[in-house]
């Protein structure tokens, strides 16, 4: 039947990993909106658009083919065609994503998008920022998960091989600005089970995650 776990979390809360790693776990698809908002990113540094003119971003966003894969084990992202897994996790987009992302025309596309996805999927694990909020706020399921700054900028500084002291920088930037700005702000859903990964290993979190949602 029907079923959605909505993850939501700053960067580097585990979010990603321990998501892709519970969809695999009980066969359900899976769907990162944060590499959406990065793809849109992509395509707005591309046209050479800044991001912060915000009905340039809207206009750019509303001609862009966005392609998104539901499968936890190999799901890809395309813009009019072009695979991007790899280019939106790079400095650039990373650097104007929040921007973007502020953009209303953007997040009401986007939203609308990530809602169709889910009303085919029947199982699916959603992970972002507004999930329980505002995408899908009657998930099944609803987990908010956090962790101290210091192992958020470590993880993500591992997993993208980035400078430690510029992604701990980055992350307090955008934490920032996602959590300030005033389209859907980044902020836990009043029903969600929140999760500290601070001292909890990614199988200790898919664990816990695996039986709340058996129960
Ligand atoms: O999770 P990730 O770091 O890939 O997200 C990149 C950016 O996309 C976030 O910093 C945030 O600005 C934006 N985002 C968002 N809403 C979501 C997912 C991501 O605004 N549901």
């Amino acid at each position: 039947g029907r079923c959605v776990v909505a993850v939501d979390g700053p960067s580097g809360s585990g979010k990603s990993t321990v998501s892709r790693r519970l969809a695999s776990l009980v066969d359900a698809s899976y769907l990162d909106t944060g590499a959406m908002y990065r793809a849109i990113t992509w395509a707005v540094l591309r046209s050479a658009v800044d991001p912060h003119d915000a009905e340039s971003v809207a206009k750019v966003a509303g001609e862009t083919d966005l392609e998104i894969g539901v499968d936890p084990q190999a799901y890809s992202v395309s813009v009019d065609g072009t695979i991007v897994d790899r280019e939106i996790r790079g400095p650039e987009v990373t650097g104007a994503v929040s921007a973007v992302s502020a953009v209303p025309a953007v997040r009401a596309l986007l939203v609308a998008m990530q809602r169709d996805i889910i009303a085919t999927a029947g199982r699916i694990v959603v992970e972002g920022r507004d999930i329980g909020s505002v995408v899908a706020p009657d998930a099944e399921l609803k987990v908010y998960l956090t962790a101290s700054a210091d192992a958020r900028a470590q993880r993500r500084s591992t997993e993208y091989a980035t400078d430690l002291t510029a992604t701990a920088a980055d992350l307090a930037r955008r934490d920032k600005f996602d959590s300030t700005r005033t389209a859907d702000p980044l902020r836990q859903a009043d029903d969600a089970v929140v999760l500290d990964t601070t001292e909890l290993g990614i199988d200790e979190v898919v664990t816990q995650l695996r039986s709340l949602l058996d129960s």
